[in-house]
């Protein structure tokens, strides 16, 4: 009886348990299988510094850091208690209406601080005031306004360029592609501003936009399968082309284009479905025989782990605003670097200029990196560079921080915003 009592039990328990232990034991056993190899290489080096603390020896502890306002355009100053000054543009787009989030959930925490110590600082407020919930834009463009303020201020103190505070400057001449953002124009005069385009920068490569954008349907109909022929004719066999898709595209509609940029010998094919379909993007990448190229978008380090480390993406872009800076976009650089892949960042309007640094440190740059129509309407010295392509090659300003020195009269019209 007892015997059979403890057989019921245990038959009971067996049988209950059997619908737990197998199916737990199927998720350990599916975690454990899930950990991709690469994941060990490309924490080493998310992990590894970037910022060269080491050059300086004695702490700069942040005085002030103003967001400053003059009708729609954004700077941000940052001085130290031993009066260093550091200045950096905003992305005034964004700016526009995430300025309450520099004011009310970031500028506080680095008065008082090292900036010495900015590696750990960004890291720290971002989770400050429960900054990672705004995690995407909402923070990151604050945070990259700020970073680069503070890169200017510790150059121009040691007189070296941005570039070799997060890296060694390796080259000071970039070579771009002309960038070409329009859609919902005909194929033939996308061509003619394109010539435009060409004409006055000399590039050597060229992007042009694909699709309607986000799986929105493309106008006028049929323009992306007559523009990817037309322009490799146009511009012959050795221009460098590539096309962006911003997410037009379902899975079997993005290998179906991609197998016609192949056929063109295209360079590589930018986000061809949205921008966070990780799967999907994958499944592109796999089915077709050109570079993916992605990021402009993703927010997150750990994303592109994923995306290097699972064959995701073979370019990376994240752009220098939109990621947070320069020290977050170096870490994909290196990540991307240890899978053998290209950073190749995205420029959203004054970040070029700050891309153009962080391209001078990197080492796994590609061949050619973004230009568009970029805005010199403000007053500005630099005396190493005309931040324009010659003949399809730009300079990277050479003097201390970011080697270009803003008008003083021009810094007076603005004015400080209060929390
Ligand atoms: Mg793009």
């Amino acid at each position: 009886m007892g015997s059979s009592r403890r057989n019921f039990l245990s038959t009971a328990l067996l049988g209950g348990m059997g619908t737990i232990l197998p199916s737990s034991g199927r998720a350990s056993a599916k975690k454990f299988q899930s950990i991709n190899p690469n994941y060990a290489k490309l924490d080493k080096v998310m992990n590894d510094p970037v910022f060269k603390k080491e050059l300086f020896n004695t702490p700069v502890i942040i005085d002030t850091l103003e967001l400053l306002r003059y009708k729609d355009n954004f700077l941000c100053r940052v001085r130290s208690k031993d009066g260093a000054e550091g200045f950096s543009f905003g992305q005034n787009d964004q700016l526009r209406s995430l300025y309450p989030i520099f004011v009310n959930r970031m500028q506080q925490f680095f008065i008082g601080k090292d900036a010495r110590d900015l590696e750990s600082l960004l890291e720290e407020v971002y989770v400050y005031e429960s900054n990672y919930k705004l995690q995407g834009i909402a923070i990151w463009v604050p945070m990259a306004t700020i970073e680069f303020a503070i890169l200017d201020m510790l150059g121009r103190m040691i007189n070296k360029p941005m570039g070799a505070l997060i890296g060694t400057v390796q080259r000071n001449k970039i070579s771009v592609y002309q960038a070409n953002s329009e859609r919902y124009i005909s194929p033939e005069l996308t061509i003619e501003h394109l010539q435009k385009e060409v004409d006055k920068t000399k590039a050597k490569a060229i992007k042009f936009k694909l699709g309607g954008r986000m799986n929105h349907p493309e106008t006028p109909e049929g323009r992306s399968e007559k523009l990817i022929p037309l322009v490799r004719k146009t511009f012959g066999d050795k221009m460098v082309i590539s096309a962006d898709a911003n997410g037009s595209y379902d899975v079997k509609e993005a290998i179906r284009i991609g197998k016609i940029m192949e056929q063109y010998q295209y360079a590589f094919f930018e986000e061809p479905v949205p921008f966070d379909w990780y799967e999907e993007t994958k499944q592109v990448a796999d089915a077709i025989h050109i570079p993916v190229a992605g990021g402009e978008q993703e927010p997150s380090l750990h994303n592109f782990r994923w995306l290097l480390a699972n064959d995701g993406l073979q370019i990376v872009q994240a752009d220098m605003f939109y990621f947070g800076g320069m020290i977050r976009s170096m870490k994909v650089a290196h990540m991307a670097e240890a899978m053998g892949r290209l950073h190749i960042p995205h420029v959203s309007s004054i970040g070029y200029i700050y891309m153009m640094h962080f391209i001078s440190a990197i080492p796994n740059a590609g061949p050619y990196h973004e230009y568009k129509s970029f805005n010199l309407d403000f007053p500005f010295e630099c005396k190493t560079s005309s931040l324009i392509p010659e003949d399809g090659i730009v300079t990277v300003p050479t003097g201390a921080g970011l080697g270009i020195d803003i008008d003083p009269d021009f810094i007076k019209k603005h004015s400080s915003i209060k929390a």
